[in-house]
């Protein structure tokens, strides 16, 4: 009965891309494997909050009664709406100064239930050729055409808006703000200069790997680039830099009616406990004080990407915390980040169909709770595994 999914793992297993959970136990930002101690080095805690037991504490001190059930027990639109949701919701439509925001178990119920509750069978989705996963599930789950442009391109998108506008009634652009692989960032105002010479044109933006991390008030891209009004769907989640779970949309009240309406993620699912929310809400009011960890991150990053750039003469897509380290073969990707753990440096490797064929890589993701000595070891181990890959190829 089972033998076809037996010879598929296997097949995986003989070309370096069989997944499994890595045993580990974590402690702050130092993750624990084999009884030996490595410094997290792919954690998307970008802020360092969830290693911050201090901030916990707060929490804890500070939560109400009426905020602490462990379960909504249900979906928001039958007995799973309590209020702790409406204010978080209102607090970040404020500070995003939107009508709007509403919020979803996680940015994977976001992005596959956005699309298809928006499109129908005369939009046209127009996405970026890397968007996240949940994006494309997304867009296959939207019953209608949809089309990518190359990575960045917007030349492309633009001759894609220009010959398909007349043909749809609604055409919907999907993008990132910061790419999760290769760490790049999208330029959101030429995207909304595209957008602006069609009527029907709306626009989807996902700050996954953003939100806490840019901005002044660490609201994202958008708002380092100054342009959150402009967007239709602005998309960001609390599993990463929020050091919590879950996800919103900032938008128009129409939308978010809409969107409660029909978006079936939101509908059929049973809601974030409250206790999670609450926590949200929580460490949402410290993003403006975190300036001091961006600018920390910022620096951290720059060296990083420096160093690969620079020194093992690697060219580097990325300008964010999400540094690719492209190795290009899978199982020798596999063997490094075993020499970098051996190093007491986790730090995972990516392989295809995550990354397209032949850039497997290592990618770092650097957070805030990392200081200046750590990352200087990081390089000198980087320097010598560099060394050993050119001795090998000769
Ligand atoms: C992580 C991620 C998601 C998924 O968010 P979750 O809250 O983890 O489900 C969506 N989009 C992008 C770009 C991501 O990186």
């Amino acid at each position: 009965m089972y033998s076809s999914f037996k010879t598929k793992l296997q097949q995986l297993s003989e070309i370096g891309q069989k997944r499994a959970f890595p045993e580990i136990s974590h402690s702050g930002k130092w993750i624990e494997q084999n009884e030996q101690r490595l410094l997290n080095l792919s954690s998307n805690d970008y802020l360092g909050l969830a290693a911050d037991n201090q901030l916990l504490a707060a929490f804890l001190s500070q939560i109400k009664d009426s905020e602490i059930p462990l379960t909504s027990s249900s979906s928001r639109l039958l007995t799973g709406n309590f209020p702790i949701y409406a204010e978080l919701e209102q607090r970040i439509a404020n500070d995003f100064q939107r009508e709007a925001c509403l919020l979803f178990n996680s940015g994977y119920h976001a992005n596959i239930g956005i699309l298809p509750a928006v499109a129908d069978r005369n939009t046209l989705i127009v996405a970026d050729k890397l968007v996240h996963a949940s994006l494309i599930d997304g867009i296959r789950l939207a019953e209608c055409k949809w089309l990518r442009y190359r990575h960045n391109d917007y030349q492309h998108l633009a001759d894609i808006l220009a010959k398909q506008a007349s043909r749809y009634e609604r055409i919907i652009i999907v993008t990132e703000s910061v790419f999760s692989m290769d760490g790049d960032i999208a330029d959101l105002a030429t995207l909304i200069q595209l957008k602006r010479q069609y009527q029907n044109v709306l626009l989807y933006v996902d700050e996954a790997h953003a939100v806490g991390v840019f901005g002044k008030n660490g609201l994202g891209i958008a708002e380092q680039q100054n342009c959150i009004a402009e967007i239709d769907f602005l998309v960001g989640t609390f599993g990463k830099a929020l050091a919590s779970m879950g996800a919103y949309v900032v938008c128009d009240q129409v939308i978010k009616d809409y969107l409660i309406n029909t978006m079936r993620p939101l509908i059929f699912s049973t809601a974030l406990p409250p206790f999670n929310v609450a926590w949200t809400n929580f460490l949402w009011q410290q993003l403006p004080q975190l300036q001091s960890q961006r600018e920390h991150l910022a620096q951290l990053s720059q060296r990083l990407r420096y160093f690969i750039q620079q020194e093992l003469g690697q060219p580097m897509p990325s300008s964010t915390n999400v540094v690719p380290y492209i190795i290009g073969d899978n199982q020798q990707t596999v063997i490094i980040a075993t020499q970098l753990q051996q190093n007491g440096l986790y730090a995972l490797p990516i392989r295809p169909p995550t990354v397209p064929k032949g850039t497997a890589r290592i990618r770092f993701s650097l957070t805030a709770a990392i200081i200046d000595e750590e990352l200087t070891q990081l390089i000198e181990v980087l320097r010598v595994v560099q060394q050993q890959r050119m001795e090998n190829l000769e």
